[in-house]
């Protein structure tokens, strides 16, 4: 029987700790901003927003959503990020990714000052974690590592490995458990065989997008299993990279999902903003 990696609960402790900041930040006459551009009309996305304003509200933030139609043109769009850039009451911005055609996502992250990418896409945000010298980490695997050392799990000297090699997830993810001295292997679609090598891992991240991708041969016995996976099965439940029920007897640890990785994104989010604002 594995121990629940709770993330839910160690969300909500997050977001109280972030509130509590925030009280202290607005004495000094500061409250943190966050502007979320939403294009479009995708569902998914509007989710998304709508789950990011809520938490902005629970911790005492001023958000701003700026909805724009799906005809937007580029220039538009990046005239919209410079005019936030230059608002003083707006301490973090993101675009709700990914963007409708044509629209470029890269030309957008590209416009927002490294100082307010609160989601760290920039690339001189992506430089400074590489180099160790960060303010922000990317909010999915911030959540990950947040996870694992409220529940006392340290890297170091561990074996990891990580499923998936995305620039939002896998490769930051590898990164941060590289700089907690982790031996790390970052596995993709071209990786041979992926059964044997996370078979070698104390520490297995799936961050795939592959329903039950990660079956119970493929896991160490007593290994931390983290699922950042958020698929739909045949029957449209929610479920993750991992067949759950057979790995989870199996695992030291793991996350489940829902309730796993994904309330600790919005957590980490709300972090940064508070870090942008200088809380
Ligand atoms: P991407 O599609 O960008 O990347 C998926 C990665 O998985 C790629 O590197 C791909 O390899 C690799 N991959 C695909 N198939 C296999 C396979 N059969 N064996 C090994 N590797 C494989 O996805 P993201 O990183 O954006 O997201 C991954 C998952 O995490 C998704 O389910 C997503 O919904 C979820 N997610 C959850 C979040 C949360 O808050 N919980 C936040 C962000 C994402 P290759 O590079 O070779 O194509």
């Amino acid at each position: 029987m594995a121990i629940i990696l709770d993330g839910k609960a160690t969300a909500a402790q997050i977001r109280s700790e972030v509130a509590a900041k925030t009280a202290a930040l607005k004495e000094k006459g500061i409250t943190p901003g966050l502007a979320v551009i939403l294009v479009g009309d995708d569902p998914a996305s509007r989710i998304y927003v709508n789950n990011k304003k809520k938490a902005c509200a629970e911790v005492g933030f001023y958000s701003e959503e700026i909805a724009l139609p799906a005809t937007t043109t580029q220039e538009e769009l990046l005239s919209v990020v410079d005019e936030l850039n230059h608002r003083t009451d707006i301490h973090g911005i993101l675009c709700q990714l990914p963007l409708p055609k044509p629209l470029d996502d890269k030309a957008v992250i590209a416009a927002i000052s490294p100082e307010k990418d609160v989601d760290a896409f920039h690339a001189v945000n992506v430089g400074r974690i590489m180099l160790g010298e960060y303010r922000f980490l990317p909010c999915t695997p911030a959540g990950v590592m947040e996870l694992l050392h409220r529940a006392g799990i340290s890297p170091a000297g561990k074996t990891c490995v990580v499923v998936g090699r995305s620039n939002i997830v896998g490769k930051p993810m590898a990164m941060l458990l590289l700089h907690e001295n982790g031996t790390v292997t970052v596995c993709h679609s071209r990786t041979p065989d992926l059964a044997a090598v996370c078979r070698q891992a104390d520490i297995l991240v799936a961050a795939v997008g592959r329903a039950r991708l990660i079956t119970a041969d493929m896991l160490k016995p007593g290994a931390v299993v983290v699922d950042v996976g958020m698929n739909r099965d045949e029957n449209g439940k929610l479920c993750g990279d991992v067949d759950y029920d057979n790995v989870e007897p199996l695992a030291s640890y793991i996350t489940p999902v829902p309730g796993g990785v994904g309330p600790m994104t919005i957590a980490m989010l709300m972090q940064n903003t508070l870090t942008a604002a200088g809380g």
